[in-house]
Order: C-alpha cells, then structure tokens, then sequence
C-alpha cells in the first residue's frame, strides 16, 4: 500500500501544526496519521488514493456516514447560500430546538454553542450557580472535552489536573471518582454533600473503552443528586441520538437527568454543541437569567440546519435499525473471532458503537449475556475482569493495539479507532460487505 502521500503532507504538517494536527487523537496512529481526501459512504479515500472501511466516522458526529442524503445536503447548501451568520436570530434555530425539546424526554430548553467542549464548560457553570456550591463530581478516566473542570485525575481526597496550566486551586473543585462503583459515589457524597453542585457522566462511557453502566448505577446517581440537592448531569456528546436513538441514552435506560450536554451528531457534521434540560435551569442563563453564556456562532444556520435535517432523516427512515443492527453483527461476529484468537480480550459496545478492548482478563472467552459486548452481567465467569471503569481500559494493553492490531488494519484497508479509548461508529452509510471485510481483518490482525 503505497502511503507516501500521507508521510509527506504529515512531514509538512508537523513543521506548522504541533504535533502536526489540530486535535490530539488525530496523531495517534503509528507511525504517522492518514491524511484524508474525502469519505464515500461508510469509506474513506486518503491522499494517495487508497480508499478503507472507515469506523472513525468523524469521531462519533456521522450517524449517517459520509454521504449526506439529498435533503440534508440541500438545507446545507441553501443555508450557506443565503450568507453564512449573521449574529442575529434565525428560524432554523427555533426549528432545531423544537425537535430536540419534542424527542428527547428531559430536555425542555435549549441553549445550542459550538462545541462539546463548550456545552460541558456551560453545564459546569450552570449547575455552579443555580445551586451556589463549586464541586462537580466526574468519573475517573472519562472525558468531557478540552477543559479546566474536568482535565482532573486522582481521587477525591487529592484531585490534581491531568494537564499542565491547569491550576492545582482549580482542580480542588472537582471530585474524580470511578464509574460503576456505587460505594464511592455514596461516600463522595457523604464527605462532600454539600458542596457537590453536580454529578457529570456519560450514561455510557464512551471516551475510555466503551463501558456500560451496571444495572441500577444511574439510579443511584440521580438519588444521590436528588437527595444532596445537587444536578444529574448527563453528557450525551456521543450517545445522543446514537445510544437509545432520537429519546438518547436516557430514553433508554429511563434516567431523568436535570441538564445534558450534546454535540457530535446534533451538528450534522457540522461544529456543534448544546445544553438542554429543566426549564428551571436552562433558563437561568443570559439573557433570561443571570449565567452568562455567549457565543459569535452559536446556533449557526448552516449547523442547526444540517442538525435538523440529519435528526429529521432518522426520524422518517430505517437509520437507527440499520446501524444498529450491523452493529450488533459486528459485536457477535468478534465474540466469535476473539474467543478464538484471544479470549482474554473483551468485546463492549451497544446500539451503533462496538470495540476490543485488549483486557489482561483470565478465564473463559465472554459468554452469554454479554456475547454481543460486556453489559455487567454478575453471572459471567469473568465478571471481575471486564472494564468497569475507563481507567481499566487504560490497563489493557494498548500497545499492542497502537503497534501491532492498528496497523494491520489499516493495511487490510480497515480504519478503526485511533487508539485503545476511542469508539467505533457504524454509519447509514456502511453495509454488511463493510462488516464482513471487517471481521476478516480482525481475523487476521487478532
Ligand atoms: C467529544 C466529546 C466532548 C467534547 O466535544 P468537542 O466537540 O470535541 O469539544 C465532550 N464530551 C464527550 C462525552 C465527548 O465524547
């Protein structure tokens, strides 16, 4: 496989961006990154003319894959036509609130901004003001973007910032503890009750492996909340409108959170992010309270109209079963392929997300009601091993998937995720050729 156009725009690339990228994950792919020319459909075509099965997928945002169905290209096209923002209110942006306010249970108000990253910063901030208090519990090893509340590791006894220039004073504010441990999240509340202005987690980890909660774990979050006085806060980034389809992933575990945060496909491939929720709260920022929130291009006409339209086209086509049936094919097919070639290995994932995570885990291969990715199931002979929690995942061996599994993929023309902690996404725009050529590959690569 000739790369050589990759290798030289890369050798360009770091001369004028660190590291040679614009966002960190991009550089993880030894020895360096495919430069893409454009996506077809559930592929990609880099620059030098190869074309690969592609289960990146823009990092979550391309529910529908990389060609966009006629009317989604059409309300892009005619949006940017008609000048691209104008710092003014525009229809769109009412049309794309109501829809999520209609499909998604607990959100009642929406404030749309640019980014993930800029929806969790704006929550932090919210749940901070309308309880008056300044911790903010997360789950260890999880990720809500590139910000200073949450760029935190360690406990809650000594949370310290995983990232240089964050200071150590603000890091004191927030209280890592692991996910799907219920004793720790009943003592962070016990010690620090009420201090704690909210709980932030993704219903199902999807930054560090991909884990899903135990059984009754949100339950109990949204009790302790409930009983502290302190916000649920649901960060829905890459599970909304993925896991649990247009009601999101708190429609299907049936969790009530008082804020969530979107971005990802709620942007239609476009920059995007948003907070909903509780009337009560999304309104206490500015204009109508007193939180101050802002953004040049917030609720951008091109965005909120790609948006709309992508959540439109799932609303009126097959797109949540087609993608995720393949992804269950895809689950069940590397069950198979990992009892065979490396039992130790665990299979997670649900609806349209899937993923190997290379755990060190004894006994027998996954069975029963986890052969189509881990759900926690007490039962299983190897319950104890499975990821519960993201720092598990960083345990596995990640090198081998960096060195060895991720490049033989890509070299049977498979793009799976940059490295051991991101997702990968089915598409619309993937078939079940694109699942068996993959599975192959992972045959071979395991
Ligand atoms: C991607 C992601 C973010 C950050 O979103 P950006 O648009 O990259 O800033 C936040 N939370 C979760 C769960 C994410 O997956």
């Amino acid at each position: 496989m000739n790369r050589d156009a990759s290798r030289a725009l890369y050798d360009r690339a770091l001369s004028v961006l660190p590291g040679g990228v614009n966002s960190s994950v991009r550089a993880a792919p030894q020895p360096y990154p495919t430069f893409v020319e454009r996506g077809e459909g559930g592929h990609v075509v880099d620059a030098d003319g190869n074309r690969y099965v592609d289960w990146v997928q823009g990092l979550g945002p391309l529910l529908l894959g990389h060609d966009t169905p006629e009317p989604v290209a059409a309300a892009v096209q005619s949006h940017a036509a008609e000048g691209p923002m104008y710092g003014m209110p525009s229809e769109i942006e009412v049309e794309h609130a109501e829809f999520v306010c209609r499909h998604v249970p607990s959100v009642e108000m929406i404030r749309f901004v640019n980014s993930g990253t800029e929806a969790t910063v704006s929550a932090c901030r919210l749940a901070r003001a309308v309880t008056g208090r300044e911790k903010i519990v997360v789950m260890r090893g999880g990720y809500h973007g590139a910000q200073e509340t949450t760029l935190v590791e360690g406990d809650p006894d000594h949370p310290r910032p995983s990232s240089p220039g964050i200071p150590q004073s603000f890091s004191e504010h927030t209280l890592p503890i692991p996910f799907n441990d219920e004793a720790a999240a009943r003592d962070v509340f016990e010690t620090h009750g009420d201090d704690i202005a909210a709980v932030l987690v993704e219903p199902v980890q999807a930054n560090m492996g991909i884990v899903y909660p135990e059984d009754g774990y949100h339950e109990t979050l949204r009790e302790l909340t409930d009983d502290h006085g302190a916000l649920l806060v649901f960060d829905e980034v890459i599970t909304g409108f993925r896991v649990g389809g247009l009601g999101c992933a708190q429609g299907k575990f049936g969790i009530d959170p008082d804020l969530t945060t979107f971005g990802k496909i709620i942007g239609g491939g476009f920059p995007v992010g948003a907070i909903g929720g509780k009337t009560e709260y999304v309104e206490q920022f500015t204009p109508a309270g007193d939180v101050f929130q802002a953004g040049t291009f917030s609720g951008h006409p091109v965005t909120m109209a790609a948006g709309l339209e992508t959540l439109k086209f799932c609303a009126e086509n097959d797109v949540y079963e087609h993608v995720d049936d393949l992804g269950r094919q895809l689950r069940a097919g590397l069950t198979d392929i990992v009892a065979d070639h490396a039992p130790e290995y665990t299979v997670v994932g649900t609806d349209s997300v899937f993923k190997v995570v290379f755990t060190r885990a004894e006994g027998g291969p996954q069975g029963g009601a986890c052969a189509e990715g881990c759900r926690q199931d007490h039962d299983c002979d190897r319950y104890g091993n499975c990821p519960k929690a993201g720092t598990d995942v960083s345990d596995a061996e990640t090198e081998r998937y960096a060195r060895l599994f991720r490049p033989k993929m890509l070299e049977q023309g498979v793009l799976v995720s940059q490295n051991q902690f991101e997702a990968n996404f089915v598409s619309y725009g993937h078939t079940e050729s694109d699942v068996e050529e993959t599975l192959e590959a992972y045959k071979e690569a395991l």
